[in-house]
């Protein structure tokens, strides 16, 4: 997959649309050309950014590692309360996420109940995808 996305970015690049202000390879200086040589850039350049996530996927699978409460299956007393249980990298920045997380993962600890959904947070639910809440 990710050889495909650095074919596909080349592409991308490769589109007349650029043609006036492509300056040329930089990183790596030569475009790769094979599957190989794509696939040796990668590993010796690619990292996780700033936002790594979704190590302890949750669910019920046979890969889920904790459940819809972060218990960690097959054991008693463990929970975990941070961005490795993610599904999927957020689409923002993920500490605000993270926070939420543990907010939520201390409430199911102690056993309060889900804050109820007030007005502001029903009418966000009810208005269309796009459109801005007033007040
Ligand atoms: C350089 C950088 C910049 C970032 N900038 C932003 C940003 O601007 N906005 C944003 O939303 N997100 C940002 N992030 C992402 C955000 O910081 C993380 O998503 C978030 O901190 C993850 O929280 P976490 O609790 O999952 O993990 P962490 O914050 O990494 O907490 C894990 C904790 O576990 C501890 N630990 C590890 N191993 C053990 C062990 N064996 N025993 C005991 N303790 C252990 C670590 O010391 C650490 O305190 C940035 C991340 C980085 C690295």
């Amino acid at each position: 997959m990710a050889i495909a996305g650095v074919r596909w970015n080349q592409d991308i690049m490769k589109a007349c649309a650029f043609d006036a202000v492509r300056a040329g390879a930089t990183v790596p200086p030569a475009l790769p050309d094979s599957d190989a040589e794509i696939d040796a850039h990668i590993r010796a350049t690619a990292s996780t950014i700033w936002h790594v996530c979704g190590t302890c996927k949750m669910g019920r699978d046979s890969m889920a590692v904790v459940d819809a409460e972060l218990r960690v299956h097959g054991l008693t007393g463990l929970r975990v309360a941070d961005a490795s249980v993610m599904p999927q990298v957020v689409s923002g920045n993920t500490n605000a996420a993270v926070i939420r997380i543990a907010e939520k993962a201390s409430d199911m600890i102690r056993r309060r109940p889900p804050l109820p959904t007030d007005a502001c947070c029903a009418s966000l639910i009810s208005l269309p995808q796009g459109a801005v809440p007033t007040r």
